[in-house]
């Protein structure tokens, strides 16, 4: 069986053509150049029929081919012979104090990824006007949810811009030290088709506007996988999301930035997280094998285009990476790179010894940033209270850290 979310519409149209059929085909066999005319006109219909399965899949939320009723029996029939619609199984889905939602979701292998609701509201709705909110998490009645019959324990309605942060992997073997998924080791990538799920369940219970492959793993160890699942999730007829919704957060492995963008141009963040290569190579061994100034000569040559701006994570590590001459630095780094950076005070956990610095620390880095010209926000936290913050997602099933496939990885290439 073939798994429906592990296609593009190009694939699958693909796969229809043996049964396309074409009217009076017969007759045109017989005309000048009838075989080709007659596969043109057979792959336009195999191409509109995937147009319509991708519409009742990601559009209209249908996994029974038996319901698509605009497609004739004996393709349905087909269908139901050789492709399956994947669905991923929901563990548990926790919400937090400040309405971000953890899902564990279960694999075919009993393995388990992680992936966050986090819920934001940038405008509000006064009377007639709709306004800037006075701060960011601010909830606001005024969204309409387009889909009947999602979770309503969700209360998705409430937010006007719902970020999807999801996993690309089973752990990670990054081994970044103040990441909870760092910790666990890698276990595993996940294939297109979970990817893509997994952001296809979370749609189906509550309508999400934004992308973030910042949840467990390296989107960009698994760069194939990413990179596809990308393309299906900017498809028209698909998911339809815009490039600009769609981030893949990569802790520094260069050669899959290039590859990134051979296949798709979704948005790019980089997790920095340090102003000078021992500091970095400290806290994430990837900077031993691509140090800063390889990455950021790739971050040069990625072709963005219209005014798109790459993001620069940046972790605030109390009397580590957090002075002002860090600040600094970093202005001085990303000069001529199209680029704002998102400082993110750390989220302290028993899996790092780090210490979250203090709020007038963090407002004086991010005023340096500021006064150099750059746009520099301060990610609010969401989800501390269930662990569903940045840098604490862990799958439950794990592996420990330092298994051989973490240190292998530091010595290897980037693809899974
Ligand atoms: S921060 Fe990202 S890349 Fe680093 S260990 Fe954690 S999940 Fe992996």
């Amino acid at each position: 069986m073939i798994i429906f979310q592990s296609l593009t519409k190009t694939e699958l149209a693909d796969l229809l053509l043996p049964v396309s059929v074409v009217k009076y085909e017969r007759d045109l066999m017989l005309e000048e150049g009838g075989p080709e005319k007659v596969l043109l006109k057979k792959q336009k219909q195999a191409l509109l029929r995937a147009r319509q399965i991708f519409h009742w899949v990601y559009q209209r939320y249908v996994t029974d081919f038996d319901l698509m009723s605009d497609l004739s029996k004996d393709l349905r029939t087909f269908l139901k012979a050789n492709i399956q619609i994947y669905r991923l199984t929901e563990t548990y889905a926790k919400q937090s104090e400040d309405g971000t939602f953890k899902f564990l979701w279960k694999l075919e292998d009993q393995k388990t990824i992680e992936s966050v609701i986090i819920p934001a509201a940038l405008k509000e709705k006064v009377g007639d006007e709709v306004i800037d909110a006075l701060e960011d998490g601010k909830r606001y009645s005024g969204i309409e949810t387009e889909k009947a019959g999602l979770n309503k324990d969700l209360d998705t309605d409430s937010w006007a811009r719902l970020t999807a942060c999801v996993s690309s992997q089973v752990g990670c073997a990054m081994a970044c030290s103040f990441c909870l998924t760092g910790v666990q080791g890698l276990d595993r990538s996940l294939g297109v088709h979970e990817v893509v799920t997994q952001i296809h369940e979370l749609r189906m219970r509550a309508p999400i506007t934004n992308i973030v492959f910042m949840g467990m793993g390296e989107p960009l160890h698994n760069v194939k996988n990413i990179a596809k699942a990308c393309q299906i999730l900017l498809d028209e007829d698909g998911m339809n999301f815009s490039k600009r919704k769609v981030t893949v957060s990569t802790s520094g492995l260069v050669p899959g930035i290039e590859e990134l963008y051979q296949v798709t141009d979704v948005s790019l963040a980089i997790s920095l997280n340090s102003s000078t290569d021992e500091q970095r190579s400290q806290i994430m061994p990837v900077n031993r094998r691509w140090p800063i100034k390889e990455l950021l000569a790739a971050c040069r040559k990625v072709p963005l285009g219209g005014h798109r701006r790459i993001t620069f994570e940046y972790v605030l590590l109390k009397d580590f990476n957090d002075k002002p001459e860090d600040a600094h630095r970093v202005a001085k780094l990303l000069k001529g790179i199209p680029s704002k950076v998102n400082l993110i005070p750390f989220n302290e956990h028993s899996g790092s010894e780090f210490k979250r610095p203090t709020d007038k620390t963090v407002l004086d880095f991010q005023k340096i940033l500021i006064n150099q010209g750059y746009t520099a926000t301060v990610r609010i936290s969401r989800g501390r209270d269930i662990l569903a913050a940045c840098g604490q997602l862990r799958s439950l099933f794990g592996t420990a850290r330092g298994t051989e496939k973490h240190k292998d990885f530091t010595q290897s290439s980037t693809t899974a």
